[in-house]
């Protein structure tokens, strides 16, 4: 079966194994084919020798995190998380992977309205024991939202999807930052609803493209202020995910938000620091695909007593969009140990600029918070002094 991987690409794998310890479903499971080598392995057989696609291959891609870890480590540069979606894509489109019903329930992220709707709904289920708790939903889902409101021209602030509907505090803590600092903040809100990650990650790579076209049509010029590690990731790669030089020139302006502000960190007044030991849980589409996961630092530091770092080297908590409903043993087993490793440093609250893994890390009793909203209750629990 032709999965229509670039040859190259696929070919780049030396098989060295160097990625095994920086995969987190190989550390959980010891078994090659939930390795970043067997995968790639597998792409082979399949589009080069045209092995068929079984349910344990199918298994192997399924229960890839996509978290990209791998990547990192490789000395040959092999760009896994494009050949792992398009696999996902080509097999989405024979009808082997991601069923009708998982489509249907991404379809909603792209209805602002619906999904506000959606959440209201689930947040009184929930809040009446009608929800499965091993679908992990927070127990503070919000009924009602205020909106958020434009202070000027200067940067868009992405809002996104679910985190617009489920964590609309953070945003309202992340563009005070913004502010702050000096830059009025438009929120993108129900005019680019959705960047596509999730849809990208299930392989469903025309819905996808289409969200990621709508984005691009509605937000022209200024800088793009991302706080969420996942659809910044997404949207840094809309090059090339659409193939095109517009949308290679829209990337450009997607920043994370903390990329963006440690340039201008020395604009935000100087506050006492909040009596916090701070861990910094780095996301992976943040350390591993962006790789820009030293600015959190950067901004933190000023305004915590103590930043703690995790020895993990990085290794997924084990959330990965929807990875954690439709995984969730290999997603539990994976959090086990980022769990381990959180307990073993002794953190006051863990900071975690993605609403996913900090979700999945609330899920099993950790205090996890962004460091936008860390950084805004310093600002706002303080006399503030300007420089
Ligand atoms: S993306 Fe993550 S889970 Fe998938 S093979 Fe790479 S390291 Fe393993
Ligand atoms: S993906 Fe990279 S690190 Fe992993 S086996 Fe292939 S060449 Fe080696």
């Amino acid at each position: 079966m032709d999965l229509h991987l670039n040859a190259d690409d696929l070919n780049s794998c030396v098989q060295c194994g160097l990625c095994l310890p920086h995969c987190p479903t190989f550390r959980v499971t010891g078994d090659e084919t939930m390795s970043p080598r067997g995968r790639i392995a597998l792409m082979r057989h399949v589009q080069d020798n045209d092995a068929p696609v079984t349910d344990e291959v199918i298994d192997a891609f399924a229960s890839c995190v996509q978290c990209r870890g791998c990547e990192p480590a490789c000395p040959s540069s092999v760009p896994y998380g494009h050949l792992m979606e398009q696999t996902r894509e080509t097999l989405v489109d024979a009808g082997k992977m991601t069923p009708a019903w998982q489509q249907v329930a991404l379809k909603p992220l792209g209805s602002p309205k619906l999904l506000r709707t959606g959440t209201a709904a689930l947040a009184i289920a929930n809040k009446i024991g009608l929800v499965p708790k091993r679908l992990g939903l927070p127990n503070d889902l919000p009924i009602r939202q205020d909106p958020l409101v434009a202070s000027g021209d200067d940067v868009w602030m992405f809002t996104g999807c679910v985190m617009d509907a489920w964590q609309r505090d953070v945003h309202q803590a992340t563009q005070r930052v913004i502010e702050a600092a000096g830059f009025g903040v438009r929120p993108t809100s129900d005019l680019a609803p959705c960047c596509g990650a999730l849809q990208s990650h299930a392989g469903m790579g025309g819905e996808s493209r289409k969200l990621a076209a709508q984005v691009m049509r509605a937000l022209g010029d200024k800088p793009i202020l991302v706080n969420s590690a996942g659809c910044g990731a997404a949207m840094k790669d809309y090059g090339h995910l659409l193939g095109t030089a517009e949308a290679k020139a829209f990337s450009a302006r997607v920043f994370d938000i903390s990329e963006f502000l440690a340039d201008h960190v020395d604009k935000l007044p100087t506050v006492p620091q909040l009596d916090l030991r701070v861990a910094v849980q780095d996301p992976c589409h943040l350390r591993h695909v962006q790789r820009v996961h030293q600015a959190t630092r950067t901004m933190l530091a000023p305004f915590v007593r103590e930043l703690v770092e995790l020895d993990d080297d990085g290794l997924c908590c084990g959330a990965g969009g929807a990875y954690s409903v439709l995984q969730p043993e290999l997603a539990g087993q994976i959090r086990d140990r980022k769990v381990a490793v959180i307990e073993r440093h002794t953190p006051d609250v863990v900071a975690s600029a993605n609403p996913g893994c900090s979700m999945h890390l609330a899920q099993a009793g950790v205090k996890t918070v962004h460091p936008m909203s860390l950084i805004d209750e310093a600002l706002s629990t303080s006399d503030a002094m300007e420089i």
